[in-house]
């Protein structure tokens, strides 16, 4: 007598898929942003800037599906440094601009990045928290993260439970953001952010990571306790969570293996 049960994804609400490079990774990651979309009639998708989502937005604006719901799909962005305006290049506006926005020629009204000009951020954040449950909430978010664990730009030490509001980066954020700016004094020093609450609340988690420099980040975040010291460290309370690393920045992970984790599971009996 021979049984055999096949399930293709890990069974837990973490699934963590570990692909050798950062070309593997984008595609697998695009795979599951149409997954997640195709059947919504109101699609929402929660968007992050860096260069770790530039691939991923590559393949989405390849995608067929993309470009059927481009019409009807609304975002929403993590932040948006305070002090840049819309059209400053290095804004987190102009980069959704040039890499999604555009590309899918998406609707000016249904994307939204929070407006880091505004003279009332308390207000700008409530009322970005209140679109957001206006539009019925994200279903799927996308993530990178700091080299210090950061989420968007939660930064270590605050709140698990915040929602959005302005934040200061801390130093390492900074200096991290150093090489987008001409002079150091022109690098933005606060933003405003989604907090970790309202991450948290996306029905789906995306979080992406590529290289060595984030593989200890990954690590906490995945395998740490849960602690505002590493911010990334809510997705383990997520019900809906995908991370897909290459294999640099799973090299930390002490109980994940990069043998066949993104290979369907198979529990044969003989
Ligand atoms: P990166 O940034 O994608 O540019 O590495 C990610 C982050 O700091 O959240």
């Amino acid at each position: 007598m021979h049984s055999s049960v096949t399930i293709s994804q890990p069974s837990t609400a973490m699934n963590v898929v570990i692909l050798p490079h950062y070309q593997a990774i984008s595609a697998y990651a695009a795979d599951l942003v149409c997954a997640a979309l195709v059947d919504e009639v109101h699609p929402v998708l929660g968007c992050a800037t860096g260069s770790t989502p530039i691939g991923l937005y590559r393949e989405l604006v390849a995608r067929d599906v993309m470009q059927e719901l481009a019409g009807r799909l609304v975002t929403f962005n993590l932040d948006e440094y305070i002090g840049l305006d819309a059209s400053h290049p290095q804004s987190y506006y102009a980069f959704m601009h040039e890499h999604l926005f555009q590309p899918l020629q998406l609707r000016n009204r249904l994307t939204h990045v929070p407006n880091g000009m505004t003279t009332d951020a308390a207000l700008t954040s409530a009322e970005y928290e209140e679109l957001i449950r206006k539009f019925g909430g994200i279903d799927l978010q996308i993530l990178g993260i700091g080299r210090n664990g950061h989420l968007g730009f939660n930064e270590p030490g605050g709140s698990l439970g915040s929602r959005t509001r302005a934040q200061r980066l801390s130093r390492q954020t900074i200096e991290d953001n150093r090489r987008f700016f001409d002079r150091a004094e022109d690098v933005p020093t606060s933003a405003i952010t989604m907090g970790l609450g309202t991450i948290s609340e996306a029905r789906k988690l995306l979080l992406l990571a590529s290289g060595k420099s984030k593989a200890n980040a990954v690590a906490r975040a995945l395998e740490g306790p849960v602690s505002s010291l590493c911010p990334a460290s809510i997705i383990q309370m997520h019900p809906d969570v995908t991370l897909v690393l290459d294999e640099e920045a799973a090299s930390e992970l002490r109980f994940y293996h990069f043998e066949g984790m993104a290979e369907p599971l198979d529990f044969s009996t003989n």
